[in-house]
């Protein structure tokens, strides 16, 4: 479905579950048909959150996100927390990351460069390939 209308950016996009408030006007400029397209980007009605549990996610590219996946339902932007410290898990830090559940044959795909999340005393950890790999090594490439 491909619809429009007029809304307001939220002011600290950090402390918000929604990037926009304040929507009027909406208007439906396209219905949705009947099938889903084939993808990518993969359109249609989300599953439900076990699913997407149970696929397991790969890091994505943040600008790769931008500009192809916005509009997939594998793909997603969403607050991530991080423990800095393990002997004092109460110090956490969050960040917004991006990633895909989708297809690992997706030819949209770009994992970017690994993450790296900060550690106590200063130190760092590299999130490598292999934590990506195990967490949908259930999945065959067109899954
Ligand atoms: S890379 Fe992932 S989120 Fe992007 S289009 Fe492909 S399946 Fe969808």
């Amino acid at each position: 479905m491909e619809i429009q209308g007029q809304s307001v950016p939220v002011d600290d996009p950090r402390k918000e579950t929604a990037a926009l408030y304040k929507t009027s006007g909406i208007k439906v400029v396209k219905n949705a048909e009947d099938k889903p397209s084939a993808g990518p980007p993969f359109r249609g009605v989300p599953p439900d959150l076990e699913t997407y549990r149970s696929r397991g996610h790969r890091r994505l590219d943040a600008r790769t996100y931008d500009t192809k996946c916005t509009t997939c339902i594998w793909g997603c932007r969403m607050p991530v927390e991080m423990i800095i410290d393990q002997w004092n898990p109460s110090k956490k830090q969050y960040r917004f990351e991006t990633f895909c559940y989708g297809p690992k044959s997706c030819p949209f795909y770009r994992p970017g460069p690994a993450r790296k999340v900060p550690g106590r005393k200063g130190m760092s950890y590299t999130e490598e390939d292999w934590v990506d790999e195990d967490a949908t090594a259930h999945r065959g490439p067109d899954d």
